[in-house]
């Protein structure tokens, strides 16, 4: 039966760990693996998310099934967390996906059923599970460059090629946060990418992954939702993995925007039963509880906002750092970038020699988790960083 199987070639983020965890120096530093840690390297659960399993633990519930669109009162919450306002029009769809991966691969296999030739536009660099899942669903893929020499979105370069994108095709785009390269759309980049989009035909995907971990909850949903006013129709994958910090609870959602809400959501819940019937609950319900309760939502809040400001003295520090060692000002990308990740101007045999000689880990393109660093290692990153490059 399975002779003939081939075994995959191995995904690079998980090679790289692969290579981590063999690594028996007590000095290893994992900035590979895209998971926020606190300043003793831990990833805690949040306390918003404690408080109200604990709610949940002490109310008489039921573990009966609860649909294929997962749980409703999530779907609603979660709509209004990430488009305000504009959650209230009748032509939004929003069913409970397995995280944000699950939402991905539904929308793909939407715009598959709907139309089998169309074409995914990823962003390259793109988020390395991008192409798999639009492949997986049928689709092809194409690619537009989007970093400019200092590493930030380049804005004619990529709506330049977007223009090529045909009707029905999908542009795949990052809400806030760009994995892996930090480099975050300008508002004036997402208006001229409406345009695009208007002139084209073509169906924007928004990928919400990492809302709330660059400038704030409304910043980062802001290009999103002048999208979401401007598109015909809108795909949008939400993922509460990193901004609820349920990673390993599989909690995300999938939304549709636009004409035909009546045809849509029986397609996505028919595509949801033939991958995996239903959701689990246990995310949802947790992100349900604290977005009904004034005070669960002010404590995750203020909890989100202190890993916010975590990951931007990270990037002053590393920056900074970074500007004493080598005496330029090469790496001040790492300061304007937003999110978790950040792309270092290194090449994969320099990023090798970080692993191989220094013991830190980061991706062959560049990628660093800035938001997986602790305080006292960011001279040693930066004195790293200077030797692997000055040879
Ligand atoms: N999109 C992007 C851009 C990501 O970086 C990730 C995870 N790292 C995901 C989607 C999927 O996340 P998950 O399935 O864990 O919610």
């Amino acid at each position: 039966m399975f002779e003939s199987l081939q075994a995959p070639a191995a995904d690079p983020i998980f090679a790289v760990n692969a290579c981590f965890r063999a690594d028996m120096s007590p000095r290893k530093l994992d900035l590979c693996v895209g998971v926020y840690r606190d300043d003793h390297g831990s990833t805690p659960v949040m306390r918003a998310v404690r408080d109200a399993e604990n709610v949940l633990a002490h109310r008489s519930g039921s573990k009966a099934y609860l649909g294929l669109s997962g749980n409703d009162t999530f779907n609603t919450a979660i709509s209004g967390l990430v488009l305000g306002d504009l959650a209230a029009v009748d032509n939004l769809t929003t069913i409970q996906t397995i995280a944000g991966t699950g939402a991905l691969r539904i929308l793909f296999e939407l715009v598959h059923l709907a139309n089998p030739g169309s074409t995914v536009w990823l962003s390259d660099p793109a988020y390395a599970n991008h192409a798999p899942v639009a492949r997986a669903a049928g689709l092809s893929v194409a690619r537009y460059e989007y970093l400019n020499d200092s590493g930030q979105a380049d804005p004619d370069l990529v709506a330049c090629q977007l223009r090529n994108a045909r009707r029905g095709d999908v542009m795949l785009l990052q809400a806030s946060g760009h994995n892996p390269s930090g480099a975050d759309m300008t508002m004036d980049l997402w208006r001229s990418l409406a345009e695009v989009v208007s002139e084209t035909g073509a169906v924007p995907l928004v990928d919400a992954a990492y809302l709330g971990l660059g400038d704030s909850l409304e910043t980062d949903a802001a290009g999103l939702r002048y999208m979401a006013c401007h598109a015909e129709t809108m795909m949008i994958a939400v993922s509460c993995s990193k901004t609820f910090g349920l990673y390993r609870d599989r909690t995300g959602a999938a939304m549709v925007l636009g004409p035909r809400p009546a045809t849509i959501r029986p397609a996505l819940q028919q595509i949801a039963r033939s991958l995996y019937s239903m959701p689990p609950d246990h995310g949802a319900t947790i992100v349900a509880e604290i977005m009904g309760s004034a005070d669960l939502f002010q404590s995750w809040e203020e909890e989100l906002a202190a890993m916010r400001q975590r990951i931007r003295t990270n990037r002053e520090s590393l920056a900074l750092a970074l500007q004493e060692v080598t005496q330029t000002d090469h790496y001040d990308r790492i300061q304007q970038h937003k999110g978790m990740f950040s792309m270092l101007p290194l090449t994969p045999a320099q990023m090798l020699q970080l692993r191989t000689d220094h013991s830190i880990y980061g991706t062959d393109d560049g990628r660093v988790n800035i938001a997986g660093i602790r305080t006292n290692e960011i001279h040693r990153i930066a004195e790293s960083i200077h030797q692997v490059t000055r040879l």
